[in-house]
């Protein structure tokens, strides 16, 4: 899809083609096209990371294929029908960076409600239903809450196997971030709950469910 910068005065000035920007270091979003740029703040571990600036998408992956996307968001189907994802243009991911919870999975992709939309139309389909899932947004919330103040990420949820855990590499701080955990379980709870209903009343939750129409 094509979004050119126009010139507002005079009207004869080129227009330049955000396409230019494409390149071995921006490859095209799988999503939607634009080129990806450096995703950067991301805990330690993630080797290759790159964001799509229109439609949010993110990628840990450069193999830049439309099918790999769309596979790897067909994972997230649930026994019902529907998918599930944890929405990288939430509220709680802009707030919490390199701590939220969504970021410590297998996945190759971050998605949002936008290039979700923009993925399963190339194979001629669209989004029927979303919905808001409160209680695995608070839930991310609360993990990436206590994520800012520990070492590894997603300790207690990846103990519920809700998240993909990711120890801290030394002995010592695995013990203080289990003590880490305990002692925030509460407090973070407190934040957790207004920041997620705030961000699911703006239409940016945490976490959604959607249904696509049937091929
Ligand atoms: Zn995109």
């Amino acid at each position: 899809m094509a979004h050119y910068a126009t010139a507002s005065m005079p009207s004869n000035l080129p227009t330049v083609p955000l396409e230019a920007g494409l390149g071995p270091e921006n490859p095209p979003c799988p999503a939607c096209g634009e080129p990806l740029f450096p995703w950067v703040g991301l805990p330690v571990g993630t080797l290759v990371a790159h964001r799509c600036e229109a439609c949010g998408l993110g990628v840990l992956s450069l193999s830049g294929k439309t099918s790999d996307a769309l596979a790897d968001f067909d994972r997230s189907r649930q026994a019902q029908g529907d998918y599930a994802y944890l929405n990288r243009a939430s509220l709680q991911a802009t707030i919490t960076g390199g701590a939220w919870s969504g970021l410590g999975t297998d996945r190759a992709y971050r998605f949002t409600p936008d290039s979700v939309q923009r993925l399963v139309s190339d194979r001629d389909q669209i989004v029927t239903s979303r919905r808001w899932m409160p209680g695995a947004g608070i839930a991310s919330m609360w993990q990436s809450g206590i994520n800012m103040f520990t070492f590894g990420h997603n300790l207690a949820l990846g103990r519920w196997g809700k998240a993909t855990k990711i120890p801290a590499r030394k002995g010592w701080q695995r013990t203080l971030d289990a003590f880490i955990t305990v002692v925030l379980a509460l407090p973070s709870l407190l934040f957790a709950l207004p920041i997620e209903l705030i961000g699911g009343a703006l239409g940016r939750g945490g976490s959604y469910r959607v249904e696509l129409n049937v091929l």
